[in-house]
């Protein structure tokens, strides 16, 4: 596994310098940008233009994911304190994957995965040439939504528990705003250095779901506002007095914040989402000794020295990288919908909303297919004419008679794969395969459970485990055709195949197999309450296509399994050339020799593609016919 990188990195560097000798290649960026400050929706544009030559400190960066921060709008709005200057693109942080290096940089290759660490950068876009110094290289192994989301709030979560009080030696913290991003993860650092902390909260219908949700994060106690005034928590001697207050919101909820205070306690403000002011009572001043502190992570950065940098950046990658800090709930948009994560952001609900780049508007559509090389660049060294392949990056448009590709985007494939299992070869076998891999390692005789089990992903999940010597636990609709599908199902390998409603009768897994350790979930409602009432404890539940939303309350009922999201799309964006490689010749090695096998396709030519379109938009459950378009029709 040690020879990843460095393979990877080599095959980069090829492709880096086969790029440079090309010269002539135009790089076309898509990006937002403003020109003026005001409301983000009106002021912010998208566009898309060339990128410049590298200069020789600059790195190229293909972005792979950037937040919208509370910082960022108010950027735009020309209501934050930092200097802009005009026309600029918005974005202070974000991760992508380098792509090119100029001449004169060191510690950073084509490859390593990097974040931005200075702010005002613009990362809301896709490819960007960013100075060496802003950037740092992160492992690999870091999740793209931590990446994406680590400068900021970890950052200083991370730094007000470091920097005014000892609160690691026993200490406890209070704290407003706690649900917000920031806040989750001072209940996490919190949790991973063994602080008790007090969270206060806004009240909301679903607040026993919330409180909940942040004591799996780590929260001592999550108190409202209203819960506050009266509690007797210190009272009862349940938990001490705290000595540091962490206040984002400002006006009478941190009044009653600094109220709790220890004698000589602290408050750091750090924001004021309430925008009323912090009155601090003289009394505070003069018999307890309080004391009040800002803290900015900007003016932080200014002053600090590498050093310090490395050390906390270092420190917050750790937590990552052991699970003991995640990313916020977000949701991930593409880069075209860039106005609904805005919209978002401006909403009262607060923002969930993260960029991710993606191509725009007009586009081929097709995400999969097979093909034969007809003709090669001139610089091009790892295909030639006559070799069949198979598109192996995602979204280049495949429902065309010719195409044209990047050599890095196209995987040659055995002529004796069959065409059909070619041209779906990049979308569900890859998905169950992934999916099987990399959340749990799964060991022959273990067994996984899954619904939709009749979906082409479904049967891929079934051949695969089959393959591995995996148990199957297989969940499908009743349905008239359940029967046929039950057989074709067992025929596929298997082990056990059940209607919704035999699976919910299962109050004890009472067949001969182990209870299921990983259940990959693509319906939720019923079809996931079974699959978690089956998974074994510790187990671990993937989210996958419709059923991308993970309920906070199911994850609280079964607080001991953990909740996973997987998309191609992300882990393409993020996989080296070699992991590619290494799974589509391992799927392809199976298929050639009849142990995975594509789903039941009926072919259409190209030009009766409403036809296609038609059947699939109307598909049952149980429809097992999936459209390929054959250009070999006459
Ligand atoms: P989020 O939007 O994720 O969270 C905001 C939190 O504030 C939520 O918990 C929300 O509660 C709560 N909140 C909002 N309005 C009120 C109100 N009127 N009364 C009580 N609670 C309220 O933001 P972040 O965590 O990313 O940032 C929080 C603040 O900290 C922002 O002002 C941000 O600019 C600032 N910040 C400052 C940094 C610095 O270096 N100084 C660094 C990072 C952030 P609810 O869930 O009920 O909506």
């Amino acid at each position: 596994m040690a020879l990843l990188p460095h393979s990877r990195n080599l095959l980069s560097s090829i492709i880096t310098s086969a790029n440079r000798m090309i010269g002539m290649r135009t790089l076309m960026s898509k990006q937002l940008v403003y020109n003026e400050f005001g409301d983000p929706l009106n002021v912010v544009k998208f566009r898309e233009c060339s990128v410049p030559p590298l200069g020789s400190q600059e790195v190229l960066v293909r972005m792979l994911a950037a937040p919208v921060n509370p910082a960022d709008i108010n950027t735009i709005q020309g209501k934050y304190p930092v200097k802009v200057n005009l026309p600029s693109i918005p974005g202070n942080e974000g991760v992508g994957i380098v792509e090119d290096i100029g001449k004169e940089v060191k510690g950073v290759c084509p490859g390593n995965k990097v974040i931005v660490t200075k702010s005002v950068q613009g990362t809301w876009r896709n490819i960007a040439v960013f100075k060496k110094e802003v950037l740092r290289v992160v492992p690999d192994e870091l999740g793209v939504v931590e990446a994406a989301t680590l400068t900021v709030n970890p950052c200083t979560a991370y730094r007000m528990l470091t920097d005014f009080m000892p609160v690691r030696d026993g200490l406890v913290v209070i704290q407003n705003g706690a649900n917000g991003a920031c806040g989750q993860n001072v209940i996490q650092i919190c949790k991973a250095w063994g602080i008790k902390n007090i969270n206060i909260v806004r009240n909301r219908p679903d607040i026993s779901e919330l409180k909940k949700y942040l004591e799996c994060l780590g929260a001592t106690y999550v108190l409202t506002e209203e819960e506050l005034r009266t509690t007797n928590i210190f009272k009862e001697k349940k938990i001490a007095k705290p000595s540091l207050a962490l206040n984002c919101v400002g006006g009478k909820n941190a009044l009653e914040v600094m109220r709790h205070l220890q004698h000589s306690g602290k408050m750091v403000t750090y924001g004021g989402m309430s925008r009323e002011p912090v009155t601090i009572p003289t009394s505070s001043f003069i018999f307890k000794n309080l004391s009040f502190h800002g803290f900015w992570m900007t003016a932080w950065h200014e002053k600090a020295n590498q050093t310090e940098k490395d050390k906390m950046i270092n420190d917050v990658v750790q937590l990552m990288c052991e699970n003991k800090l995640k990313g916020p709930v977000h949701k991930m948009v593409k880069f075209d919908n860039y106005e609904e994560a805005l919209g978002n952001a401006l909403s009262s609900k607060g923002f969930t909303g993260k960029g991710v780049t993606l191509p725009c508007l007009p586009a081929v559509p097709g995400d999969e297919g097979v093909g034969e090389i007809v003709e090669i660049g001139s610089l091009v060294c790892t295909v030639e004419p006559g070799e069949r392949v198979v598109l192996s990056s995602r979204l280049l448009g495949t429902w065309r008679y010719y195409g044209v590709y990047h050599e890095r985007d196209v995987h040659i494939v055995s002529p004796n794969l069959p065409l059909p299992e070619a041209a779906m070869l990049s979308i569900a076998p890859c998905t169950a395969y992934r999916m099987i891999k990399d959340f749990l390692q799964v060991k022959p005789g273990e067994t996984i459970i899954q619904n939709a089990a009749n979906s082409p992903c479904g049967q891929c999940v079934i051949q695969l485990c089959k393959a591995w010597g995996i148990n199957t636990v297989n969940i499908v609709a009743n349905h008239c055709g359940y029967e046929t599908v039950r057989n074709c199902l067992l025929d596929l390998g298997a082990t056990a195949v059940y209607t919704l409603e035999e699976a919910e009768e299962l109050a004890v897994f009472d067949t001969s197999l182990t209870r299921p350790v990983l259940a990959l979930n693509c319906l939720g409602g019923r079809y996931e309450d079974v699959m978690l009432k089956l998974l074994e404890r510790d187990g671990v539940i993937v989210y996958y296509g419709c059923a991308f939303a993970m309920p906070l309350v199911k994850q609280f009922l079964r607080c001991d399994a953990t909740f996973c999201r997987f998309h191609l799309s992300d882990w393409d964006a993020q996989a080296s050339c070699v992991e590619k490689d290494i799974m589509l010749n391992d799927i392809v090695q199976l298929m050639v020799l009849g142990k995975v096998k594509a789903p039941v396709y009926e072919a259409v030519e190209l030009k009766n593609y409403t036809q296609a379109f038609r059947n699939t938009v109307h598909c049952e459950a149980f429809s097992n016919v999936n459209y390929v378009f054959d250009f070999t029709l006459p």
